[in-house]
Order: C-alpha cells, then structure tokens, then sequence
C-alpha cells in the first residue's frame, strides 16, 4: 500500500469540531487507496498552559517532570483522533510515543530521534488498519522516560515518520496555506511561495519562522522526504501548499527569498572582561551548561590599562531567548564568584527581536548588506548586533520596530513580486 503522512498543527485539531475536519482529509486518503499515519499536536494552546503550570510548580525544573507534563496534551488528541476515524467506520488505533516506540536520546525537552522501529505499526497495517494516529513531539529515552522533542516537535514527528516508513510525501496541515516570504501575520503583502529550497527552508526556521520546525527541514533534507505544507481549513489537493525541496527543483531566482524574526531576544554584555586567552571558553562553558542557547556573539576590540584593570580588557555581547536570560546571568556570576571570570558589569536587554533575510542567491551577490541597512536606517532603525552566514544577514533591533523592520526589509527587497 502506498502510504502518506498527515501532520495536523495545534490549531488544526484545537476541539472537537476541528478534529472531525482534520479526519475528513484523512478519509479522502484512505478513499484514495493510501494507508496513513496520522501525526497529532496538542490543541492549541495546551502546551502553553502545561508549560505555565510546570513554571508554576518549579521554576527550575527537573526537565524529566516536565516531559511529563508537557507531552501529555498529545495524547488526548492522539485517541480523540483515532475515536473519530473509527466513528466514520475507519479502523485507526493511536500511539503514544513510547507505544511505538519512539526512541530518543535523554536531553530532555530536545531530545533527538534515535530509532522508529516499524514492527509494531507495520503489524497493524498487515491486520488491516488504515490510520496509525501517532502522538507528536514525545518520545521515550534509553532510561525509559518520556522525552519531548522541543516547541513545535510534532513536524519532526511528521517527517521522522515519514522517513522511517517510506511514505510517499510528508503533509504538514497547518493554519496558513503554505509558506511565505514572511509570516503572512505581519504583512498582507507576504507572498506564497510554491516551493522552497531545503537550505532556505532550514535557515528561515532557525531564524524564527515557527511554520516548520528547524529539526524537521533538517530530517527531510537528510533522508530527501517530499515535505507540503498547506491549509487543514482549505480544500487542498495533490498541488496545494509549498513544496520544500532540492535547489534544483526550484525556478525563482531571487537572492533574497524571506525575512524572518524571532520576537523574544535578549542581549547581555559582560563590560570590561579581561582579554585573554581561555575568556570566550570561561564565559560560553558556563552558559552552555546551564542549557542556554547563546545564538549572536560579538567581542569587540579590546583596550589597553582600562579603569583598574591591569591588562587588555574587551566587551562581550551575546544573545539568547529572553526566557533564558535568569538562568544565563546565574552561569555567569557563578562564573565570576568562582574567580573564573572577571568583569566591570552585566548589561542586560530584555528588549530586542531579530530580524533576518534568507537567500541562496546571497552566495553570488553581493549588496544584501548595504541594501538591508539602508532600508533600516531609512526608517530610523537603530542596529544593535549584526551576524551573518552564507546565506543569511541577521540584525537585533529593539523589539517595538521588529515589525515595522520585517515590513521594511519585505518592501527593500521586493518580496510581494515573483520575479
Ligand atoms: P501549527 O500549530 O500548525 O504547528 P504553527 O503556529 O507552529 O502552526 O506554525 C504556523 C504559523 O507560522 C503561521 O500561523 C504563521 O503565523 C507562522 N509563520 C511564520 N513565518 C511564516 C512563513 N514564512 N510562512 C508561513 N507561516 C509563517
Ligand atoms: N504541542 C507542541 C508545541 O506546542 C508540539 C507541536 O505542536 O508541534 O510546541
Ligand atoms: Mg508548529
């Protein structure tokens, strides 16, 4: 049998009347002569709220408890699903991660997949099942406790799934119809792409683009799945959505394809550390223990006898989401209070977004860079870290223009035309 995978988005099954609508699609696949594994999220705003009672409870967790918590709103829809395909007279059964099972590694709440055996859904499908409905996001570790995937996992579920059975395609049903040069929420002029390159795909959803998980462009770039995204409220066909793949299968042309941001960045310089061999690797250790995910650096020239140290002296900037930012300024005076690092003072900024363009045609052009700051400083967008890779330039802004930022980058580079 031919078999697909069908991703249903938060929003998509948020109750009752939404998971009918998702299983209706369903059924039309299964009528056209498909077996289907079905991959489920929470309703939306669940995982939020089990993410809230966990802070609540403990607000540095033990991440074990938390996995516990917080993939358990998939398994509600996982059986809600499974009991309405059965109500439209379709055999399905549901799978909770560690029913599969689903193995990962134990880095709680970003665990990595390990290994989908087959054999149990494999003998489902031989008796005569049609839809396997597997919870999102969760997992099982060598230890044998749940694991979750991180936020927006149950795309990396979707394309796992899809890897580890061989599917035709990878159907990722959300609430917009497909991807876009940018969140269709900030601007209407945001425009639907038809495909998109893997390279691109990975750098817009590292960048904040929550459409797709990061991990799940990564997994279907690796084992070559043919990834949709399209609407679960539109009438949708084999045409429908945006096709993720090879550069080689894409015709536009354009050196800058999408803006993304990510709204909830923070930026902390260490003032005045010393400058010496080993400084980057005493402050980054820390952090990288306490599980901060340090994303920008910038260490700026260095000067000579500053203030009342003896010695060159440097600032450091880094950012890091802004949820991280307690548990970052903890790694680093722990640092300083155990002598291994000194510094002046910690300058926190609990105020930024970061704002990025994408293109593998920054590779052969140059310009990006000055056609992107001069749009910002048209609009009097101050700039206040820049990185850059291949085919990204990324700035962090503060956060009340990040919008007027993605509109203004969107307009610069003409994104609402196709060529
Ligand atoms: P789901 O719950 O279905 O997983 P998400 O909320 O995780 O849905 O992802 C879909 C959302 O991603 C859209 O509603 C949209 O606001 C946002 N988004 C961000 N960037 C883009 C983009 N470039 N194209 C389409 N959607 C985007
Ligand atoms: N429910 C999880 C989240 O909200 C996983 C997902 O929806 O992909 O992050
Ligand atoms: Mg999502």
């Amino acid at each position: 049998m031919p078999l697909l995978v069908m991703k249903f988005g938060g929003t998509s099954v948020a109750d009752l009347e939404r998971i009918e609508n998702a299983a209706n699609k369903v059924m039309r696949e299964v009528e056209r002569g498909y077996d289907v594994i079905v991959i489920v999220s929470a309703m939306s705003g669940k995982t939020n709220e089990l993410v809230g009672w966990v802070n609540q409870t403990s607000p540095f967790y033990d991440a074990r408890e938390y996995d516990a918590v917080v993939s358990s709103g998939e398994n509600v829809t996982a059986g809600l699903m499974a009991l309405r395909l059965q109500e439209m007279g379709i055999p399905a059964r549901s799978w909770q991660g560690w029913q599969v099972p689903i193995q990962t590694t134990s880095q709680h709440s970003a665990a990595r997949f390990v290994d989908i055996p087959r054999a149990n859904i494999d003998a489902k499908f031989a008796e005569g099942m049609k839809v396997a409905v597997v919870a999102g996001f969760q997992g099982v570790s060598p230890e044998n406790r749940i694991t979750t995937l991180g936020r927006g996992g149950s795309d990396t579920t979707a394309v796992a799934f899809a890897a580890a059975f061989g599917a035709e395609r990878c159907d990722i049903y959300t609430d917009v119809d497909g991807i876009y040069t940018t969140d269709p929420r900030i601007t209407s002029k945001a425009r639907k792409l038809e495909r998109i390159s893997f390279e691109e795909m990975l750098e817009l959803a590292s960048l904040g683009a929550k459409v797709l998980q990061t991990r799940s462009v990564e997994l279907a770039m690796r084992y070559n799945v043919r990834l949709r995204v399209l609407s679960s409220f539109d009438e949708t066909d084999e045409t429908s959505g945006t096709l993720v793949c090879g550069e080689d299968e894409i015709m536009e042309s354009k050196v800058v394809s999408g803006v993304a941001y990510s709204r909830d960045e923070a930026k902390i310089t260490l003032v005045t550390v010393e400058d010496r061999p080993g400084i980057a690797a005493a402050i980054f250790g820390p952090l990288a223990d306490a599980g901060v995910n340090v994303d920008m650096i910038v260490q700026n020239i260095s000067e000579k006898d500053y203030e009342d140290h003896v010695g060159a002296v440097t600032d450091m900037t880094f950012s890091c989401p802004v949820d991280q930012v307690e548990r970052a300024r903890r790694a680093i005076e722990g640092a300083r209070d155990a002598k291994a690092i000194v510094y002046d003072d910690l300058v926190v900024d609990t105020d930024v977004a970061k704002v990025s363009v994408v293109g593998i045609g920054m590779r052969s052009h140059a310009g990006v860079a000055s056609r992107m700051f001069k749009a910002l400083a048209d609009e009097n967008i101050n700039i206040k870290v820049i990185g850059t890779s291949e085919i990204k330039i990324s700035v962090l802004v503060d956060r009340k223009y990040m919008e007027l930022a993605v509109q203004t980058l969107h307009d610069a580079f003409a994104l609402e035309k196709a060529d």
